[in-house]
């Protein structure tokens, strides 16, 4: 089969191996689409040891198992099912295994790969190909996130909310904040084109940088220092600021007047618990359209040293590598 390897330094080849062999209780899965993610820009400058890409829908390519056929996306974390997270459904915080799909184990930036049973997370027919991946970071991850601070500051209070990054993750939590009954959303970010999509998506702008308004939910999603420290200090007292957004690098704090004196809530969040699919399904059936226009490229393999590199400059939103 044909992978991607990403070697560092924005580098990144094809190459012939041999089609991955499931282990027990796992199964082989041909790809269909595996979105690009943000987050695999770290492989591609630092390198991997496994294939990456970790937004994987593909297909149950394994004759004679119950699963054969069978539509499928692929959640990241490993779970065992039986630890004291697993078993209050936390899947996605498992305390006896630590592996994540596309980071510690093979990922989807290949035509095959294997998947532990579990991690199978089937996908009606009336979801197409190119909508599905969207189902597990931009749809799950933000869901998860406002769903876990919704109780901090529940969507009838007075006050206006703020995304801070209109990426494929703050894109997707404008709709889980509508979708969860939030009003009077804004939404930051350097980028004319994704503040035109939120705008369209029905978010005000707000300018990066500015500290004169208070928001009494902020959703983090860029993961840039100056917009988490900003957001401790333009969180309203008592409010909730929420980080989604990933950094690798130390994140120093200057503390001030306007962070140290006030209660308020700082949340991290991760991925999502796979309890949470079927609702999350039921929210991209109805809103097709919208999320249709957070795909704006699809392309094969051969492409995808020169697409990441397109992505990775921010030149696109959500684009899929397609197996056709
Ligand atoms: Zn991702
Ligand atoms: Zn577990």
């Amino acid at each position: 089969m044909q992978t991607a390897v990403f070697h560092g330094e924005r580098r990144v080849t094809l190459a012939e191996v041999p089609r991955p062999e499931p282990s027990a209780g796992e199964v082989l899965m041909r790809v269909r689409r595996t979105a690009l993610c943000g987050s695999d820009t770290k492989p591609w400058i630092k390198g991997a040891t496994v294939t990456p890409g970790h937004e994987i829908f593909g297909i149950v390519e394994q004759p004679g198992h119950r699963l054969h056929g069978q539509r499928s996306l692929v959640y990241i974390p490993v779970f065992c099912g039986q630890c004291s997270s697993c078993t209050i459904g936390d899947t996605h915080m498992c305390q006896s295994i630590s592996l994540l799909m596309g980071w510690d184990k093979p990922g989807g930036y290949a035509e095959y790969l294997a998947v532990p049973e579990q991690c199978l997370l089937p996908v009606p027919d009336d979801i197409e190909d190119d909508l599905a991946p969207l189902l597990l970071d931009t749809i799950g991850t933000t869901a998860h996130a406002i769903r876990f601070v919704m109780r901090l500051a529940p969507p009838d209070d007075p006050g206006p909310v703020l995304v801070t990054g209109a990426g494929p993750v703050g894109l997707g939590g404008i709709i889980a904040l509508q979708n969860l009954g939030y009003r009077e959303i804004f939404v930051s970010d350097l980028k004319e084109e994704r503040l035109a999509l939120a705008e369209s998506f029905g978010a005000k702008r707000h300018p990066v940088g500015e500290a004169s308004r208070k928001f009494r939910l902020i959703v983090e999603c860029s993961g840039a220092h100056a917009a988490r420290s900003l957001g401790m200090e333009i969180v309203a007292p008592r409010g909730v600021l929420a980080l989604v957004g990933e950094n690798d690098n130390p994140w120093p704090v200057q503390e001030n007047k306007a962070i140290r004196r006030k209660d308020f809530h700082m949340v991290r969040t991760f991925y999502f618990p796979v309890g949470d699919f079927a609702a999350n399904i039921e929210w991209l059936r109805r809103d097709k359209t919208r999320y249709r226009r957070l795909v704006d490229a699809r392309f094969g393999l051969a492409a995808l040293p020169q697409m990441f590199a397109r992505f990775a400059a921010g030149g696109l939103v959500k684009p899929m590598l397609a197996f056709d």
